[in-house]
């Protein structure tokens, strides 16, 4: 899952949607390329985003 790949630990799974923290993140794709659900993309990670599951 997305959580396991991030090399940064920046996304936040408190609650539903997750969290991605932008100032830790480096658009290093493991996280969308993951997801079975397409729920990120690279144009989402240069903003603020936010995803389900
Ligand atoms: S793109 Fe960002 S949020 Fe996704 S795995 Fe890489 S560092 Fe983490």
């Amino acid at each position: 899952m997305c959580v396991e790949v991030c090399p940064q630990s920046c996304i936040i799974t408190e609650d539903i949607p997750y969290v991605i923290m932008q100032e830790n993140c480096l658009h290093c794709g493991n996280c969308y390329s993951v997801c079975p659900a397409g729920a990120i993309t690279f144009e989402q990670l240069n903003t603020i985003y936010q995803t389900g599951r």
